[in-house]
Parts: C-alpha cells; structure tokens; sequence
C-alpha cells in the first residue's frame, strides 16, 4: 500500500473536485482519497511520499489520437492547407517510415510518458508500430486502419488488413487493446467499410474515424467540388464522392459508439449524430497547422458531445508532450471563459479520454479505480483553488512523477 500526500489533488470526479492538503492510498487501485492527516492515520502500514511543496496530485492524461508511424517527420511534411499536407503525406510517408526506425518511435513514447500521458489511442497504417507499442509502459489503445477507394484492390486491402488485425489481437494483454480505424470517408469505399465495420460488430472493437476534419472533405462530400477533386485524381481519373452524404456515412456507425476525430467542419445534425453514437476527439494543433476548422467548445458542449484531446502524429504536430498541446487548446478556444476552459480540458484529457478509448477505471482518481497518477510540481504558491487547473495548463511541460497500476512507469 502506498500513500502520496500533496498541497493539492485533482480527482477530475463529476463535480470536479479540488481537495487541499490532500492524500491518495493506493495498491493497483485507488483505495481512499481525503484530507493528507487522516489518510496517514487510517493506513498506518502504507508506504507515505509526502510531495514537495505545491505539488499537485491528478489522474494520468489520455492522448486519445496519434499516429507514430510519423515520428519521423519534422520539416519534411508541408503545412499550412489540408490537400497540399495529405498529398506531402503520400509522397513521403515510405521515406518517412523508413526513417522511423531505431530511437524514432522510442523518443515519441517517451515525450508521452514524461509529459503525464499514461494511455494512447495510437493508429498504426502499416503495423510497423506495433512491437514497441506493445512494449511502452502505457496502456495503449491499438486502432489498426483501413482504407481504399478501389473495390478492384479490395480482396488484397482486405487481407492486408486481417492480417495486421490477427497479429495485434495476438499482443492482447491488460494494457494493449486492439481497434480499428476507418480513415475516412473521401478514402475509404463503402464496401471496405462495411467489411470492417462487421469485423469491428462481431469482435466487439473499438472504432474510430476521421470525420470532417477539412473544408476540402465537407466541399467534396456535399457538392463534389473543391480542393479534393484535384487531389483524388492521383487515384481515379473521374472521382465522385463514395457516400450520397456526410451524414450516410455517419450513419453506418449508429450504435457502435465509435471514436470520431476532429469534427471541425461538422454540421448541427452531425454533431447530434455524434453525441448519441460516440465521441469526438479534437486535434487543435494539427487542426492550426493544416489550415482546418477547429470546432467550438461552447457549440460542442451545447450538443452534448463528449469530447477528448488528440495530439494527432508528429506528421502534423511539432510536439507528442500533452501539456503543449493543452496550452495550444487553452488558447485556441476563446468561446469559453479561461478558468472554466481549464477545466474543461483537464477533463476531456483525462476523464473524457477515458471513456473515448472506453478505458474503464481510468481518467479519475477516485475509490476502486485504477491507479493511474501523475504528479507535478507547481512552481509557487497557488492562491485560490480555482485557478490550479490554468495554472497546471500554463506551467507544465515534464510531470514529477506517474504510476499505472499503482506502479511507477515515470
Ligand atoms: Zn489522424
């Protein structure tokens, strides 16, 4: 039994609960939280770290979107318009994974784990990630993509994809779980989808999707115009939109609780559809960097959808560290109020995280869930409770230290 003893706790609980001089007691799970004295009290035969001072104690954060097939992109892929990245994309990533070889990988876990993320939701391409996710001391989420346009290549796409499915599914353990991803709608042809989609229904996996994350893909599917008829000419002399709408493709997801990610360019109805059959992961960094729509906070919230944070890969990002990317968000959302956003974000990359990646018992120290902790040191004095979630957002790059399980990983 173990006991840290902190100035602050965060229990991300449902009423966002911030005790002062406070204590967890935890072996694999969290066994009690409350005031530091009486915990002490009450387990005299755990092991007590009392925190340096203005220490704060929180749950693990959750990255619930990345790709680390990437990692090895820094100046290589282009920014600053979707079709123009996506098309970089397709004419660098064999050199770009090929370059992702020893160290790459390694180096982008471990930006997670000194940054507090103690779970991933990861989308692996062509499996070439999959050993060292199995390896990384967090618990990751492992979403095997499918994709393609072409019903003529659909017998070899489909086989390529059982296979990587088969091998992840043999690294099942307690912190690997294997999913599925569906790239997307302007990629990936019904027939594909329908294909994965059963695969996903009869073994009960995890889905997730890209949805609407650029003007390009609402212009093609809508009308069959803009930047994406250009592009999807590399692939199809005559290309038409594979879904009479965005919301036919929605559709094929009803009930399957599915992981949607980045939801910028969505509609009113689409996020309704949303809130009832998923949820949304947001990308803000990549979002910036690709020129695309960040969806609003308030306009979420006020459809009810659950939303999580995504780093997405370092193929549209400069950084895998959360914190970066809470900063980036806490400045890319002046529709809510700065403390309450805060907050807010704190959760959805804890709590929300959790349940986007249907992690049960993580996301929240509170009694009988699992005891995934991080601890970081603030670096002064606090004066109010209210102000320690901006405070954690705005200071902090490197967490003091993290457990899983109750065991250190960080
Ligand atoms: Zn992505």
């Amino acid at each position: 039994l173990k006991i840290l003893s902190a100035d602050y706790l965060l229990t991300c609980d449902e009423d966002f609960t911030i005790l002062k001089d406070a204590a967890v007691c935890f072996d694999e799970k969290i066994i009690d939280i409350g005031d530091k004295d009486s915990i002490i009290q009450k387990y005299p035969y755990a092991i007590v770290k009392h925190l340096s001072p203005n220490s704060v104690i929180m749950p693990g954060l959750i990255n619930t979107h990345v790709h680390l097939e990437f990692s090895a992109n820094k100046t290589t892929l282009e920014y600053g318009d979707f079709t123009r990245w996506l098309q970089s994309v397709i004419e660098k990533r064999e050199a770009l994974t090929k370059r992702c070889v020893s160290g790459c990988f390694e180096e982008a876990i471990e930006q997670m784990v000194l940054s507090g993320v103690s779970a991933f939701g990861e989308i692996s391409s062509f499996g070439a990630d999959l050993n060292i996710c199995f390896k990384a001391p967090q618990r990751v989420v492992f979403f095997n993509e499918i994709l393609g346009s072409n019903t003529k290549f659909a017998d070899d796409i489909e086989k390529d994809f059982k296979y990587r499915l088969n091998k992840s599914c043999d690294f099942e353990s307690e912190h690997f779980t294997t999913a599925l991803s569906i790239h997307s709608l302007y990629s990936t042809h019904p027939k594909i989808l329908d294909f994965a989609l059963n695969i996903a229904k009869e073994n009960d996996f995890l889905i997730s999707t890209h949805f609407m994350e650029s003007y390009a893909e609402r212009e093609w599917v809508d009308k069959a115009q803009g930047d994406f008829s250009d592009f999807l000419k590399r692939f199809n002399p005559e290309p038409k939109p594979m879904y009479g709408s965005a919301m036919e493709f929605l559709k094929k997801f009803e009930g399957l609780d599915t992981l949607f990610v980045h939801g910028g360019a969505c509609r009113d109805d689409e996020l309704d559809f949303i809130s009832k059959n998923g949820t949304l992961s947001q990308c803000v960094v990549s979002n910036r960097l690709l020129n695309n729509p960040i969806l609003g906070i308030e306009k979420a919230m006020s459809k009810g959808v659950s939303m999580s944070l995504g780093s997405d890969g370092l193929s549209s990002n400069n950084s895998l560290n959360m914190w970066d990317e809470l900063r980036a968000a806490l400045f890319a959302h002046a529709d809510v109020n700065t403390l309450e956003l805060s907050k807010l974000l704190i959760k959805f990359a804890t709590v929300n995280g959790a349940k986007a990646l249907k992690l049960d018992g993580c996301g929240t120290i509170e009694k009988e869930k699992n005891a995934d902790i991080i601890t970081i040191v603030l670096p002064d004095k606090v004066s109010s409770l209210d102000q320690i979630p901006l405070e954690l957002i705005l200071h902090t790059t490197e967490v003091k230290s993290g457990y899983i399980d109750g065991e250190r990983y960080v």
